[in-house]
């Protein structure tokens, strides 16, 4: 029987401060993204989902209109290990060259990646993504995500509130700013970037 536990995170609770604490951490990565995994597993259990990888839920479940509570949780996890692998200690700096260049420059990309981030209306997810052969930034309302659209992450900014509200109450503008200046793991993304080039 298939069951879904939770994969480690590459830095320790503390090492994202003072740009995402540790309370944060153990808030999100130890409560929000446990739960969701844990409501996956007794959703999924005895269903045609349970034995499936955990894309494959995503993308069957969303067709599924008897699925949406599994569509759910299975989205919200596979975001959420989307999103702290999008992060590292000492992340951020230079945004490279194939990122810059196919927005028009660093500062075209930052602009537009906090623009489309601070627009997300109550809860979603900012994306840099590969779509049809091309590098763009989309967001998602909720726990949807690209794949459900076959479309290929890159980079995940999750803009729900508990992302950011213990560290930056309201600003979420403050958080967006961090994040692009100095939690992104490039590794990650130009990892993500050679897989589907
Ligand atoms: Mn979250």
């Amino acid at each position: 029987m298939f069951s879904l536990t939770q994969f480690p995170l590459n830095f320790s609770d503390s090492e994202m401060a003072p740009y995402m604490s540790k309370e944060t951490i153990n808030c999100h990565y130890g409560k929000h993204l446990a739960t969701y995994i844990k409501n996956l597993n007794d959703l999924s259990e005895n269903t045609k989902y349970a034995d499936m990888p955990l894309e494959e839920i995503i993308i069957k479940s969303a067709k599924d209109d008897s699925a949406k509570k599994i569509f759910n949780n299975a989205a919200q996890v596979f975001n959420h290990n989307f999103f702290f692998n999008s992060i590292c200690p000492n992340g951020g700096g230079e945004v490279p060259a194939e990122i810059a260049n196919a927005f028009g420059g660093a500062d075209k990309f930052y602009a537009e990646f906090k623009s489309a981030a601070a627009g997300v209306f109550g809860s979603g997810w900012a994306w840099l993504v590969i779509d049809s052969g091309t590098l763009k930034i989309m967001t998602t309302s909720n726990a949807d995500t690209p794949i459900a659209h076959n479309i290929k992450p890159i980079l995940a900014l999750d803009v729900w509130e508990h992302a950011y509200y213990l560290d930056y109450q309201n600003r979420r503008a403050d958080f967006i700013d961090a994040f692009l200046s100095y939690m992104i793991n490039w590794d990650f993304v130009l990892e993500n970037l050679k897989l589907n080039n």
